[in-house]
């Protein structure tokens, strides 16, 4: 599935505040036993709110058997 360069930066973008930031941390999104790269298949955005501030985790479909998978995130601090 192709994607927009305007999705992928957002990709990016939000990569680096979910799974590289230092207040909250996501999982990275994994099914079929492998973890999903999110820049070949379709993801889908869900803005949360931790302590005033607002994030935004990736829940990409699993290329191979097209389920959803949901974001999982602890907080840091
Ligand atoms: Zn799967």
């Amino acid at each position: 599935m192709r994607q927009s360069i305007d999705k992928k930066l957002l990709i990016a973008v939000y990569s680096k505040d979910v799974f590289e930031g230092n207040l909250i941390r996501q999982e990275p999104p994994q099914c079929c036993g492998k973890v999903i790269d999110l820049y070949n298949t379709d993801v889908d955005f869900k803005d949360i709110k931790v302590s005033g501030n607002e994030f935004t985790l990736l829940e990409p479909l699993c290329p191979k058997c097209g389920t959803r998978v949901r974001a999982n995130y602890h907080t840091i601090h």
